[in-house]
């Protein structure tokens, strides 16, 4: 599954919680034949089951998972003999138990269910969704343990079972499910087709799909697979991007994964209402619309890459999650931790030059980020129940695994981790996977110690930081490596913990004179401590050569000076990304003072790398908006637009025919900075002039320049810009044109248009999939954290209902913004009362970031406005 915001990630113990939820491993099934009957005019649908299990010892009961199903008749055939079954329903635990009197012997035996089901309203199980004119379209979404409210079944991820699925449609409406269609034939009576689909590879309930609606579809094909991407009417040209790139990702799969798309066919389905981002179900994976569908010609670089990226990962998910399962979703990390590594990489060879490799150090830096709160969580963690299992869909199981999968490709080669990666599928395909199948598979392969090196990463939370220290004796460098668990808890950190990571490091030395090649080594940190010997001296170390290391560096000043002496010269545009995450973690804990950052900024003027300078403007948007006293705010600026006014004036404002989408995305980002932090006459005047542009005609202004040019004028606009832009929801031609007024919304600073944004949130004219995101934005913008924050309080009940199952965590994880004592003690005080089961790490991370903010702000302010005295007022413009 993809989620659409990324949460930070998170902690902790729930173990006092945990109420095993399992079922009892009496009987495994083998085979469903499931046949659904939706009805429309009812929003309910018929269904009917029959499932053949193995029962393994002789008992008188069955117990299946069920919720919100109205079951009319069950029985067991076993040993030749029908038995009637008494049903008992466990509400709480989302369990039905059919009992017989005669008990069943070990062996083989048919349950056969006959039962009606909701077509319900939350986005889970089997639901109801509406296209933009109000047709009624029905679909699944399964994962992680809503199968039961759709069919009577073993849901759980090992209980996987071949299914035979038919659809009872109205005519004109069509029905796609997990593999290919059968036979579709007229009836049963006037106005209905039953659709028969062929039995699917062995699977576990949460993937089975089912959609039915009168959708649409353009088609193509990759290495003899038919590939479909459906929409609802009137779409289905916005998808010819989405079938290029999946035609694309699935052949580089074939190849490189060295076992072929294993289920005949692939749909990629558009749907208007869904919660999550994306669902890989076998064969049928489902998108929000806005994900998938896009005009090509007008579409920003940044949602070409999200569309291909997603796309990428939820192909990725049929061989890890569909082919090959976890066992328990304790290891839901090795369907989305692989999933994630496999974005950028099955992309790559399509679009080299977005430069996906560079994406990947950006997300392993956001990783680390997450990863350095003292309630985050190890990547392998128990969970019982649903809210559990949903909490664990988080930044920790995407990024943090994926990151750590592209370290230890790096240590093992990548020929060798894609030898081991093809094994681990091999044996274990059509069937589960614990965490140490896939390192066993991969230490015989590469013959290295991977099976000692992954369990420190994957059982136990947080991240190291090493600490370099050299010192030049004769004509050599001793280089003393330290490990340490970092926290951005300055108190914790300085206290130090046990963990030790078994580590893999690569070192890069300063070349030994100018002009010269810098030396690179790789070794295996196995101790607290250690030292390395490299010929010659340089004035430099850095200890994450190639940027594929999952830890902090942490750097003595001097060297973090010299480095900022040659970073264009002697590192690659990753190693840069890291160099500034890795300064940025130290001011973090008071290792560096906040003007070695800004030194180390001054020393990448010259750097026109769109990810470098897309590292580097975030931390210089988080400085002005949070640790600026108002005296200094000016000096900041002024210091700002100075230094990238150079930048912005080489690329212009004005897009130049056959640039690069790299120069696209830089000129957009140079826009927002200069304009939001900068507050730079000249930028904020191109913003005023490019929002007229766009709602006059939408087309008319590149999307990337678009969306940061409305948020600047929105940030100063009255309620007449606020009427127009609310006019250009309705006037939207694609998904992402809506959007882009939609999210603006939520820019806006005067107070009572932002309340009107937020009443508009839980208006029924705006998706409840939509509704917690445009909340959350208000909240994550300055100028409207009390006014969100006093909303959500207000209309609790709307928000959570409104919400589906990310609810809580969207909200609880939308406060990790704020910066302020009072706001931190009112969000604890409301949560205290009001429970969020599935958002409980989330909000103790939440809490932790608004006291860092907090900290950082009192730790740095005083050294931040004298380094801007002694370095800002030579300002420019
Ligand atoms: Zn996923």
């Amino acid at each position: 599954m993809k989620r659409t915001s990324l949460l930070s990630a998170q902690i902790l113990l729930l173990a006092s919680f945990v109420t095993a939820q399992r079922l009892p491993n009496i009987a495994v099934p083998e085979n469903y034949k499931l046949n659904f009957a939706p009805d429309f005019t009812k929003d309910n649908f018929a269904g009917e089951e029959t499932i053949q299990v193995r029962v393994l010892k002789p008992t008188s009961q069955i117990v299946l998972n069920s919720a919100e199903i109205e079951f009319h008749d069950a029985d067991i055939i076993s040993g030749g003999a029908t038995q009637k079954a008494k049903i008992t329903l466990d509400k709480e635990k989302e369990t039905a138990t059919l009992a017989v009197d005669k008990p069943l012997t070990a062996g083989a035996a048919t349950i056969h269910i006959k039962y009606t089901g909701t077509l319900n309203n939350e986005l889970r199980g089997f639901y109801l969704g509406k296209d933009g004119q109000g047709r009624k379209y029905a679909v699944t979404q399964l994962e992680s343990t809503d199968a039961r409210r759709a069919f009577p079944s073993f849901d759980e991820p090992a209980y996987k079972a071949t299914f035979d699925i038919t659809v009872i449609a109205d005519k004109g409406h069509i029905a796609i499910s997990n593999n290919k269609v059968e036979s579709d034939t007229p009836g049963p009576g006037e106005g209905k087709h039953t659709v028969k689909f062929a039995t699917t590879a062995k699977m576990s309930s949460y993937l089975v799909a089912v959609a039915v609606g009168d959708f649409e579809y353009i088609e193509g094909s990759a290495d003899g697979i038919p590939i479909r991407v459906y929409s609802t009417p009137g779409k289905k040209q916005l998808g010819a991007f989405a079938l290029e790139a999946a035609e694309n990702v699935l052949r580089y799969f074939d190849h490189y994964l060295g076992v072929k798309y294993p289920f005949g066919k692939l749909d990629l389905i558009g749907l208007p209402d869904f919660s999550a981002g994306a669902m890989e179900n076998t064969g049928c994976i489902t998108f929000r619309e806005s994900i998938l569908l896009l005009d090509e010609q007008h579409a920003s670089v940044d949602l070409k890459k999200e569309v291909a990226g997603v796309i990428g990962h939820e192909i990725a998910h049929q061989w890890f999650g569909d082919l090959v399962t976890m066992q328990w979703w304790d290891d839901v990390w090795l369907n989305e931790g692989f999933a994630t590594w496999m974005e950028s990489k099955s992309v790559e060879p399509w679009k080299p030059e977005w430069n996906p490799e560079l994406d990947d150090a950006l997300e392993t830096g956001r990783a680390l980020n997450a990863d350095s709160l003292a309630n985050t969580r190890p990547i392998h963690q128990a969970a019982e129940t649903p809210a559990q299992i949903l909490e664990l869909f988080d930044g920790i199981a995407y990024g943090k695994a994926a990151a750590v999968l592209r370290m230890l490709e790096a240590y093992v080669g990548p020929e060798t981790f894609r030898a081991g990666v093809s094994e681990y599928l091999k044996r274990h395909a059509y069937g589960s996977a614990k965490a140490d199948d896939f390192w066993s598979a991969l230490a015989q392969v590469s013959k290295k110690p991977v099976d000692k090196i992954m369990p420190t990463f994957v059982k136990q939370p947080g991240a190291p930081m090493v600490s370099v220290k050299s010192r030049c004796s004769g004509n050599a460098t001793t280089i003393a490596l330290e490990q340490q668990r970092y926290f951005y808890d300055r108190a914790m950190f300085n206290r130090g913990s046990d963990e030790l990571w078994l580590l893999p490091v690569c070192l890069k030395t300063a070349p030994a004179q100018a002009g010269g090649k810098a030396a690179e080594r790789c070794e295996l940190l196995t101790k607290k401590e250690e030292n390395f010997t490299v010929t010659g001296c340089g004035p430099w170390v850095l200890a994450n050569a190639g940027a594929k290391g999952y830890y902090h560096s942490g750097y003595q000043p001097e060297a973090v000076q010299a480095l900022a002496r040659d970073v264009e010269t002697a590192l690659s545009p990753a190693e840069r990304i890291t160099l500034l995450a890795d300064t940025w973690a130290a001011v973090e804990v008071g290792q560096q003072p906040i003007g070695d950052y800004l030194q180390l900024a001054e020393g990448l003027q010259a750097d026109r790398n769109r990810a470098v300078l897309e590292q580097l403007f975030k931390q210089l948007d988080y400085i002005g908006e949070y640790l600026m006293n108002d005296n200094d705010g000016d000096t900041y600026q002024a210091w700002l637009r100075r230094l990238l006014t150079p930048v912005a004036q080489q690329l212009g404002w004005e897009p130049k025919p056959g640039e690069s989408d790299e120069q696209k995305s830089l000129r957009a980002q140079l826009l927002h900075i200069l304009g939001y932090t900068g507050r730079d006459p000249e930028a904020l005047s191109e913003a005023r002039k490019l929002t007229e542009q766009v709602l006059k005609n939408p087309a008319s202004v590149e999307r990337d320049l678009a969306a940061t040019a409305l948020r600047l004028a929105a940030r100063n606009g009255d309620s007449a810009l606020y009427d127009r832009v609310l006019a250009g929801t309705k006037s939207s031609k694609t998904p992402e044109e809506y959007y882009l007024y939609f999210r603006t919304l939520a820019r806006f600073s005067d107070p009572r248009l932002l309340q009107r944004t937020l009443e508009y949130a839980i208006s029924p004219e705006v998706r409840s999939q939509d509704t917690l995101s445009l909340i959350a934005r208000v909240m994550n913008n300055r100028a409207g954290e009390k006014v969100g924050w006093d909303f959500v309080r207000l209309h609790w009940a709307e928000v959570e209902k409104a919400g589906g199952p990310f609810a809580s965590s969207e909200i609880v994880g939308a406060a990790d913004s704020f910066c302020d004592a009072g706001m931190r003690d009112e969000i604890k005080d409301f949560f205290t009362t009001h429970n969020v089961p599935a958002a409980e790490r989330t909000l103790k991370q939440s809490l932790e970031r608004v006291n860092y903010c907090v900290d950082l702000r009192t730790q740095q302010a005083g050294q931040l406005a004298s380094w801007l005295e002694r370095h800002g007022s030579s300002t420019g413009k």
